[in-house]
């Protein structure tokens, strides 16, 4: 499964792509965690990254994009990956694709974990966190509130509140958010790879809608794409399973007949070379897509009648 996921901050999609990694057994593929390893490694895009971010400007786009695909190149991507947290806007949307169609991986899916902002606000800025850093219990003051005000319920030390949780500095960080994601959301609708699911509820409810999606609708896509991809690598012209298998079994017939006749012969051994010796009535199947030929071969059988048919038109 090759999947973008899209979310707001604190719509838990951190959460299920935790799950999805256990399930589907796919890495994810953050862009903040590649550019400080490639930073460590002191590789030639690490090299790159550090020297902008040492200059107080952004990593550029194709800096990102080839950590990505060095990162895709590794054993445990062939299955899959999540990419989280990129593409941020259109242009690297467009750069992604262009790169996993070069590699034949494109995109499968794009989910986007769905809650309302509201919800978001009370998520985030009812966040509060044991001060004991031992303990670290979390809380929401909105969903799950401790049960003395302030005070953590296992170890009772004071609850800590973020100060970047707070109300104006959220609605800030969920307009940028929503800024950059709308655009997203309608390029990939536009490709048809959009896929929304409610972030409200359980985590567990929440994981089985995001499965629903992955085993329902994007499975048999994915085993359609193969299919297709096999089809086509074992014959050149690329008229698939269909018209190759009508005029096998036409085949097959003729050919299980004599062999039957003949007892020397054996039976698996004729039926086997049959299907495959039969290119030949491929041509003849086109000719009779044509209309012009059907009218001839129906009038052959008819050679008497067929003149005076002619006549009539
Ligand atoms: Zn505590």
């Amino acid at each position: 499964m090759r999947i973008v996921l899209l979310g707001a901050p604190g719509s838990g999609k951190g959460t299920q792509s935790k799950l999805l990694i256990e399930k589907y057994k796919i890495p994810q593929i953050s862009t903040g965690d590649l550019l400080r390893a490639a930073v460590v490694a002191g590789s030639d895009l690490g090299r790159k990254a550090k020297s902008a971010m040492d200059a107080g400007q952004l990593v550029s786009d194709d800096v990102v994009l080839g950590m990505i695909q060095e990162r895709l190149s590794k054993p445990d991507a062939r299955a899959g990956f999540i990419l989280d947290g990129f593409p941020r806007n259109i242009p690297q949307a467009q750069a992604l694709d262009a790169m996993l169609a070069r590699l034949s991986q494109p995109l499968q899916l794009a989910l986007l974990v769905d809650v309302d902002t509201e919800v978001l606000m009370k998520r985030i800025t009812g966040r509060r966190t044991c001060s004991n850093a031992a303990c670290g219990a979390i809380y929401n003051i909105y969903f799950s509130a401790p049960k003395a005000p302030g005070k953590c319920d296992k170890c009772g030390s004071i609850l800590a509140h973020r100060s970047d949780d707070n109300e104006n500095t959220v609605r800030s960080r969920l307009q940028v958010y929503e800024q950059q994601t709308a655009p997203l959301v309608s390029y990939y609708k536009a490709q048809g790879k959009l896929r929304t699911v409610r972030g409200t509820g359980s985590v567990n409810e929440i994981f089985k809608n995001v499965t629903d999606i992955i085993e329902v609708q994007m499975r048999p896509l994915a085993a359609a794409m193969s299919a297709a991809q096999a089809a086509a690598a074992k014959s050149a012209p690329p008229k698939p399973a269909k018209p190759a298998k009508a005029p096998a079994k036409a085949a097959a017939k003729p050919a299980a007949k004599p062999a039957a006749k003949k007892p020397a012969a054996k039976k698996p051994a004729a039926k086997k070379p049959a299907p495959k010796k039969k290119p030949a009535p491929k041509p003849k199947k086109k000719a009779v897509k044509k209309a012009a030929p059907k009218k001839a071969k129906k009038a052959a059988p008819k050679k008497k009648s067929a003149p005076k048919a002619k006549k009539k038109k």
